[in-house]
């Protein structure tokens, strides 16, 4: 039975005082829900199946009774934390250094498939009491010896239903059956399909059940809206939202891998900086998206649920529910992207006329309203824009340096009013912003968004799916142009095109040169970046 405490404080959970301590530092005042259930049969050694979604703190309900329970005196692992991916690997187990950072003896190590094996085995050679990973990796581990489990007190599956979905399941098994038979078996997991009460039957004993559904950390900052839409004016009005909502990031979900294919594809011509995860990708090309996506390379995230569950990454602002998910609590999930940290977020989701049923049942699980809201006009955006453009004058005006041109405007006032002046401004720098996009010519070098000072970035029309690597742009820049090759900066590789940084001074000579010449065969443009 799942006993429901109220105003329980970690302290009266009988967690060690060192654990408590590294809690108080962090600032967590109370435990969760899923904590509060979980941490007392996981210290008493009982085996647990939790249902719980992304983001009510699951890694410290089993991470903390893990730590709790480690002997410092035995250097072999004592347990054994299975994730999805190395992403979610190494959050965990950055998470358990976090609880265990005042106690001795309790190590963590990350083990996952890509990085180099020799430097896992040193290692663990080292020493290790706790290992999370990969499943894949594990195995490798325990066939090849690198890993015993002879001492293993505890297996922990985090996101089992998403180890599952990307075909773990055997591996899984094979690593339960190694272990030995009186372990404690947990497992966690957002959803729970057929397969992982499979699991829970063959491999737990008498396992206490824990379900915490709608007590989330972060639901309640974030505000739902519906939009009413034709299947066929789906990219139009997600062009539309994305132009009003110009915040830091967002995440757009599709039912399909296709749906993700084809949606950044339709994004990265229309200019945006997008790209797409899902699970026909390797994990290196993940990882790589991800960090893009993390350092604000590119803006907008296109996922499939599968791919996107359980990574977390602040400031994602908004949440797009392209296609609307079949499965309630997916929407949930979906829109945990978003407010992560106690920060606000907005979630929107796409519904044909006929999906509308589906959306007031979601309304019902979730027990809180989706308010509709009309698609943004043409005229809205403009409005938009204008606000945007606003917001840049203010800054202007608040960063100063602007003697020269108080000069010129004062002269002008002689004859016409300062309203006029500069509505005429306005008008004409955001004419010609508009213009700017279809010109042949392009944008000037005057603001490229280098990441580095005295840098200009210049967009280049070729990419990865050319089979261009970045060697390959070094190379040909260092031959053709009088730039040396340590002198050029951050080079960013998309799909079908790419960023390079040149020294300004040299910049353009430089494209006049890079215009000229030819990368693996295939003649390039090259120009200023539009710097956003
Ligand atoms: P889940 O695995 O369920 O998705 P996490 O364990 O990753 O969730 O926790 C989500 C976030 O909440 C993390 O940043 C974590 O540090 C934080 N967190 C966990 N427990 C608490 C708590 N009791 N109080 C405040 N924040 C917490
Ligand atoms: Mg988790």
């Amino acid at each position: 039975m799942n006993i429901i405490m109220e105003n329980i404080t970690f302290k009266e959970l009988n967690l060690r005082e060192e654990i408590i301590r590294a809690i108080d530092e962090l600032g967590f005042e109370e435990p969760t829900p899923i904590q509060k259930s979980a941490i007392p049969h996981m210290l008493a050694g009982k085996d647990i199946i939790g249902q719980a979604q992304t983001g009510t703190g699951k890694t410290a309900a089993f991470g903390m009774p893990v730590i709790n329970n480690i002997d410092s005196d035995v250097k072999d692992p004592q347990a054994l934390i299975l994730a999805p991916t190395r992403e979610l690997a190494i959050q965990v187990a950055d998470e358990l250094r976090k609880y265990g950072k005042h106690i001795r003896g309790a190590k963590t190590l990350a083990v996952y498939g890509g990085q180099p094996i020799e430097r896992q085995i040193k290692a663990l050679k080292a020493g290790v009491q706790i290992i999370v990973g990969t499943p894949g990796r594990l195995l490798d581990h325990i066939r090849r010896k690198t890993i015993k489990l002879g001492s293993i007190k505890t297996v922990i599956l985090d996101e089992a239903d998403q180890m599952l979905d990307m075909g773990f399941l055997e591996d899984i098994e094979d690593i339960l059956k190694e272990t030995p038979k009186d372990r404690q078996t947990v497992l966690f997991s957002a959803t729970m399909p057929k397969e992982i009460e499979r699991l829970a039957r063959n491999y737990q004993r008498d396992p206490q059940k824990i379900k915490v559904v709608h007590e989330k950390l972060t639901v309640p900052s974030i505000e739902q809206y519906y939009f009413e839409v034709k299947a066929r004016e789906k990219q139009e009005v997600l062009c539309r939202v994305l132009d009003m909502e110009k915040e830091n990031l967002s995440v757009i979900f599709c039912r399909t891998k296709k749906g993700v294919d084809e949606l950044v594809e339709c994004l990265q011509s229309r200019g945006y900086f997008a790209e797409g995860i899902h699970g026909d990708l390797k994990q290196t090309q993940r990882d790589r998206v991800m960090k893009k996506f993390r350092d604000g390379t590119i803006e907008v995230l296109i996922a499939t649920d599968v791919a996107a569950r359980g990574i977390d990454v602040e400031n994602v602002a908004m949440v797009i529910n392209y296609d609307i998910p079949e499965d309630y609590e997916y929407y949930v999930h979906r829109i945990g992207r978003t407010g992560r940290a106690g920060k606000g977020g907005v979630a929107y989701t796409f519904v044909t006329a006929k999906q509308i049923r589906l959306l007031k049942s979601i309304e019902k699980y979730i027990k809180s309203r989706i308010i509709r809201k009309t698609i943004p006009t043409l005229n809205d955006l403009a409005e938009r824009q204008r606000e945007l453009f606003s917001q840049r004058i203010v800054k202007a005006i608040e960063e100063g340096h602007l003697g020269a041109y108080t000069a010129m405007i004062e002269q002008l006032a002689e004859e016409y009013s300062s309203i006029d002046i500069a509505a005429a401004l306005a008008k004409i720098v955001m004419d010609k912003n508009r213009v700017d996009i279809d010109e042949e010519k392009g944008n000037s070098l005057e603001n490229t968004g280098a990441k580095e000072s005295g840098m200009v970035r210049l967009f280049l029309n070729i990419g990865s799916r050319d089979h261009i690597k970045v060697g390959d742009i070094v190379g040909a820049i260092a031959n053709e142009t009088k730039i040396s090759g340590d002198s050029i900066g951050a080079i960013d590789m998309f799909d079908k095109y790419a960023f390079v940084e040149l020294p300004a001074d040299k910049a353009e000579n430089a494209i006049k040169q890079m215009n000229k010449m030819r990368i693996k065969g295939k003649k390039i443009k090259v120009e200023p970046a539009n710097g956003r």
